[in-house]
């Protein structure tokens, strides 16, 4: 919650209007103010550069309060004024509270930062103004030339993720994967020591890791493993209190492989509607075949959907991924994300990738690995020492073996690593491989 500034209620000589219409101008600007703040509704569409103008208007009016109150104070009909005063300064605080409670999960330093000026962007003319070197390496075979720093922030990328996922392009921030837009989300809406975030496990390590940096405390809910790992939507209801900013989701779930149910991630969304954020990384969906949940952005200013290319489009080495929300969140992240945050040579990787004949041929590969998936768990099902192969709509498997050492050692022997996953689930994690690489690991498997 963002504090209720304190009325300034003590008299300081300078702070005492000179004459009658001082005063009167003084009390004009506070009655103008006061509409603006009580039409909170559109603030946060409106965008987070507005909502600092907001904050810093109603400072304004609480310190002109102040000065009035001591103005009034002096004078033979100061009781009547003070009165007046009194029912202003309510309905300042009224707006602030109002204020306060639509923005809970923002932190409002970030709000009020101001983001790195950096150089400007414009392609047509020569760059002086950088602190670059005019040349390109001999080895330079990039259209744009690594010498230049990329675009500050890349809007031909963002426009072709946007298209990708069939969001629009405001509502989404490209990242250096997903590992980025977790770590940003958390600095952005926790502060250290105070915020907590919520997680799911046995789930993907790196919400912890990221909360720990930032010096949020961690809650875990268990996913119910006897209910197929499904979500535990009350005991994530119970965990929160006014200091939770973020509960991650993963659907499909890492390392478990399944996805979570809509409805109860529906059921999450709404309930902590202008109290908590809750992002639904969707790391593994194309494997899914599922809807994204971006497609209900408008409905839910509180969702934060994380999609990558590490996966589904095989550009794990050129590190990018998106963050899909709300304008507002998205305006916010990108005052806190670095400029210059994507390497050049991403994001000609990437334009060169998604480019249509390289998506149709993807997704045949999405196909594949969809086929190849199941047909390793067919085979893993019928091995001794499998104990129970767990569903998976991911591009893995998570595998309950008898004797899980000799089965590690046994794919080492047969040059395959595969994922240790005990700690966290009691199981091993398997990633779809080639046909061969597949084929080598069901021979391996006794
Ligand atoms: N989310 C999940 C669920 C993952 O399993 C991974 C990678 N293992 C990531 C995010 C990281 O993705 P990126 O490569 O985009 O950082």
């Amino acid at each position: 919650m963002i504090p209720v500034p304190a009325v300034e209620d003590t008299w300081r000589l300078e702070d005492i209007f000179a004459t009658e219409d001082a005063f009167l101008e003084a009390k004009r600007e506070v009655e103008e103010t006061l509409p603006a703040l009580a039409d909170l509704t559109g603030v946060l569409a409106r965008g987070a550069g507005e909502l600092a103008v907001v904050l810093e208007s109603i400072s304004g009016v609480s310190r002109q309060l102040g000065r009035l109150h001591a103005y009034a104070s002096m004078r033979s009909d100061g009781d009547l004024r003070i009165a007046a005063h009194q029912a202003l300064r309510q309905e300042v605080e009224l707006a602030y509270t109002e204020l306060s409670r639509r923005t809970a999960w923002l932190r409002p330093e970030i709000l009020a930062l101001k983001a790195y000026s950096h150089a400007s962007w414009d392609p047509a003319f020569d760059r002086l103004h950088a602190n670059e070197l005019p040349w390109r390496a001999e080895t330079d075979r990039t259209q744009s030339g690594l010498n230049r720093y990329p675009e500050p922030h890349p809007h031909e990328l963002a426009a072709c993720l946007a298209a990708l996922y069939g969001v629009p392009a405001e509502n989404l921030l490209p990242g250096r994967g997903s590992d980025e837009s977790i770590d940003l989300v958390v600095r952005a809406f926790c502060r250290a020591g105070i915020d907590n975030v919520i997680l799911c496990p046995p789930t993907f390590g790196m919400y912890k890791v990221a909360a720990q940096i930032q010096g949020a405390a961690v809650r875990e809910v268990p996913l119910t493993k006897d209910r197929g790992y499904a979500l535990d939507v009350d005991g994530v209801l119970a965990a929160c209190d006014a200091n939770t900013k973020i509960v991650f989701l993963c659907s499909p779930n890492n390392p478990t492989g399944n996805a979570m149910d809509p409805a109860a991630v529906e059921r999450l969304l709404t309930t902590l509607a202008a109290r908590a954020l809750v992002v639904v990384d969707e790391a593994y969906i194309e494997f899914s075949g599922a809807t994204s949940l971006a497609a209900s952005l408008a409905q839910h200013p509180n969702l934060v959907v994380l999609r990558t290319l590490s996966k589904a489009f095989g550009l794990a080495g050129a590190r990018v991924g998106s963050l899909i929300a709300a304008t507002p969140i998205v305006q916010l992240l990108e005052k806190v994300i670095p400029p210059y945050s994507i390497p050049q040579l991403t994001i000609e990787a990437v334009l060169a990738t998604l480019a249509a004949p390289q998506v149709i041929i993807q997704r045949e590969r999405v196909a594949q690995v969809r086929a190849e998936r199941d047909r390793v768990a067919d085979a893993l099902s019928a091995k001794s020492s499998v104990r129970r192969v767990w569903p998976s709509v991911a591009n893995f498997l998570l595998v309950d073996f008898s004797d899980p050492e000799a089965t590690l050692a046994a794919a080492r022997d047969a040059k395959l690593l595969i994922r240790d996953m005990r700690a966290a689930a009691g199981a091993l994690r398997i990633s779809v491989g080639t046909p061969e690489q597949n084929n080598r690991l069901i021979r391996s498997i006794s």
